[in-house]
């Protein structure tokens, strides 16, 4: 069985992220979405509610897991079994990071690969933070994210006026 994950942040998901699990989960047997817990970005959401809202949007999916973790990746794809660390890639400015960050991951182990998926081509602008600003300024994201995380980022946006 070819297990992978799919580490972020997802501060919120976006159809940006929707869209590479898609991918992913047509190629592998399972994917683990793992929600980073300790991450240097101050988040709008907690790790819960993150959780939560992809909980929400991914119902259709049959071969994927939410989970979330602290630490390195690939510890925690050593943990639960997957060889294969799936990030999306948007455009050149996302290479040189990731490119490192694959390269440092293999470092760390041999055994786990990274593996790049491009998203359609509407969704190489899109970012979380990107969505959390429109959202900020009250603008519509209802074409960047799904419906639920709509709803959870204006009750957000409410509870900090
Ligand atoms: P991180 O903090 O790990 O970059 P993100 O939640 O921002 O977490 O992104 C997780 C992964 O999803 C990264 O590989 C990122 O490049 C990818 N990603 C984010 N937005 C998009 C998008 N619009 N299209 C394709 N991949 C995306």
């Amino acid at each position: 069985m070819k297990v992978a994950i799919y580490p972020g942040t997802f501060d919120p998901i976006t159809n940006g992220h929707l869209d590479i699990l898609n991918r992913a989960a047509t190629i592998f047997d399972l994917v683990y979405i793992a929600v980073a817990m300790d991450v240097d970005k101050k988040t709008i959401f907690s790790v819960d509610e993150r959780i939560q809202m992809i909980h929400d949007c991914t119902q259709e999916f049959t071969n994927i897991k939410i989970s979330h973790f602290n630490g390195l990746v690939v510890d925690y794809a050593n943990q639960v079994g997957a060889s294969v660390i799936i990030r999306g890639l948007r455009a050149v400015s996302d290479f040189e990071f990731e490119f490192q960050m694959a390269l440092t991951n293999r470092h760390l182990n041999e055994n786990i690969d990274t593996v790049f998926l491009m998203p359609r081509v509407d969704y190489t602008y899109l970012s979380s933070s990107v969505v959390r600003e429109i959202a900020r300024f009250g603008g519509d994201v209802s074409r960047f994210v799904p419906e639920n995380v709509q709803i959870e980022l204006l009750k957000k946006l409410r509870e900090k006026k």
